[in-house]
């Protein structure tokens, strides 16, 4: 039977099952589009990544004598909606049936129910055979229970997946080192030795530029730093378990300005792409742990593992289990615009130029920059959380919705009320000086409150607790808080006030 088989450019996995069976009769569909690319404005970095991805594969299976029809974004043939070129692609070429792997984010997967109504050929769906879960197991687990810790997930993973246990415990005799992972970063080791990935993306850059693709950011087309093929994701990851994994855990909260990737792995795209499965990089690391060639310590595989089997599932599992009202919910009924430097990193604020410049740079921030500087600003000042997903949305080589969204509006925003995080990701200046450099070189005194010297955060994270007392009081996570807060003056009340609205962008 003459079978259209639909590719989307983050189901890059060769591993798939659909490419062991006879290819004879099979049609692969791969497009570049402008639904795609303009759905918000993405980073050029990404946009570039996931057409070089996505050729790199269409090569791949062309090599194996498979049938590969790959629209280009400048293809006279492409209609640039996926529906749209599907149908035409299924008249012209007298297609039988169709047949797609379930799309990872919510709008694609309405968008071929959609066209499922409308085909009157067969249809089928298969799973990605990507991730550790199915869409619905965490909503599984956690029915009946009140909340959705992700550290029982997290044993329920290490359990069912029989990793690092040992005789039915946890290996090391805890399920969590974290507490040993919270150190700064001071230079003494020497600068992280960063994997290098240097390829040309000078065409594939060319031709999005002169399509007329709206992005921001930056890009070196001659060096791209981001790994397109699946030889490439791997051999940035033996790197990762050769020069960096032994130091991840008690870095991974560490920040440095001269220091964008420190001891991560950078392994999101690839992920996200599917260029390479999860279940590969935690045997891969957990494989450099065991052979004991360089020494990695418990906290260090363990606090790597946790992102990966864990948080990656669990977010996934939230935003399957809450779209789509996910979508909308502003819990905490935030309104106030994204800051204008958000786009141009031009603040004199050091954490938050620093970590927005290395954005625009690399495409990249690591997670404690994304929630406890970026993030934590944004929530601070009160920021509509539509205007910050987008902004998240766009600017990350990893951001897809399905991750995207329970990160940003879940865990930092805290727009789901508490779904995802106990309690809001907020600090004051003091967090920043205690995990970073960026202080030191700051025109503002962290250690201010309130004065034309004073750190923002400080004033902001006081002034956040007095705002929005009322929608957070009851969480008993808070209490210390609230019971600082009303320690302080009337007099500094009224002054932390005043500063904080210096640096609240209106209302949108
Ligand atoms: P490492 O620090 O080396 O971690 C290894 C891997 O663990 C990552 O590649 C990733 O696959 C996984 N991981 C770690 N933390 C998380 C997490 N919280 N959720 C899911 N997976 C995780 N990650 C995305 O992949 N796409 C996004 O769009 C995205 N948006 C985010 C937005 C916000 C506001 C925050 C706070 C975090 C976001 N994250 C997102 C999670 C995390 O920041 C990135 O996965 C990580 O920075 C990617 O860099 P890395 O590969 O070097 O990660
Ligand atoms: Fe950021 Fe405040 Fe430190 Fe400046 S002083 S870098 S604004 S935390």
């Amino acid at each position: 039977m003459k079978t259209l088989r639909l590719l989307l450019g983050d189901q890059l996995n060769q591993k798939h099952s659909w490419f062991r069976g006879n290819q004879e009769d099979k049609i692969y569909f791969m497009a570049e589009m402008r639904q795609e690319t303009d759905y918000v404005v993405h980073h050029i970095q990404k946009i570039v990544a996931f057409f070089e991805a996505m050729q790199i594969f269409s090569e791949w299976l062309k090599n194996r004598g498979c049938n590969v029809i790959y629209y280009r974004i400048d293809d006279k043939n492409n209609k640039q909606n996926l529906t749209k070129n599907i149908e035409d692609i299924i008249r012209k070429h007298k297609i039988e049936k169709f047949e797609y792997q379930l799309p990872d984010e919510y709008r694609l997967d309405q968008q071929l129910l959609q066209l499922e109504k409308r085909l009157s050929i067969e249809f089928q769906a298969y799973d990605t055979e990507h991730f550790l879960t199915t869409r619905k197991e965490l909503a599984d687990f956690f029915q009946g229970k009140k909340s959705l810790l992700m550290e029982s997930f997290y044993h329920y993973m290490r359990k069912k997946h029989d990793i690092l246990m040992n005789n039915g415990k946890p290996e090391g005799g805890k399920w969590n080192f974290d507490q040993s992972n919270r150190k700064k970063w001071n230079g003494k080791l020497g600068k992280p030795k960063q994997g290098k990935i240097t390829s040309n993306v000078t065409s594939t850059l060319s031709r999005i530029k002169n399509s007329g693709v709206n992005s921001i950011g930056e890009i070196d087309p001659e060096n791209f730093i981001w790994p397109t093929s699946r030889e490439e994701s791997i051999k940035l990851l033996r790197h990762f378990c050769k020069y960096l994994l032994a130091h991840f855990g008690d870095f991974q909260d560490a920040m440095d300005p001269d220091e964008a990737f420190l001891y991560h792995s950078r392994i999101s795209f690839s992920l996200n792409s599917k260029l390479i499965s999860p279940k590969e990089v935690i045997d891969t690391a957990i494989k450099s742990w065991e052979d004991g060639k360089i020494p990695i310590g418990l906290n260090q595989i363990e606090g790597f593992v946790r992102q990966i089997l864990g948080w990656r599932e669990y977010m996934r599992g939230v935003y399957w289990m809450s779209m789509p009202s996910y979508e909308h919910q502003n819990k905490l009924k935030n309104k106030n615009n994204l800051p204008d430097f958000f786009w141009d990193a031009k603040t004199s604020m050091n954490c938050l130029h620093n970590t927005i410049r290395n954005s625009l740079e690399n495409a990249y921030a690591h997670h404690i920059q994304r929630l406890m500087i970026t993030g934590n600003f944004a929530l601070l000042t009160q920021t509509d959380p539509d205007q910050v997903e987008s902004w998240y949305l766009g600017i990350y080589i990893d951001a897809i919705q399905w991750v995207e969204m329970p990160n940003t509006r879940g865990m930092s925003q805290f727009a789901d009320g508490g779904l995802v995080a106990t309690k809001p990701y907020i600090s004051s200046g003091s967090y920043i000086n205690k995990m970073s450099n960026y202080c030191s070189d700051c025109i503002y005194d962290v250690k201010q409150r309130t004065g034309e010297k004073a750190c923002p955060f400080n004033s902001l994270y006081w002034n956040f607790l007095i705002e929005k007392r009322k929608m957070l009081e009851g969480n008993h996570r808070m209490t210390m808080m609230f019971s600082l807060l009303d320690k302080l003056e009337k007099s500094e009340v009224t002054a932390i006030k005043k500063r904080a609205k210096q640096f609240m962008t209106k209302k949108s």
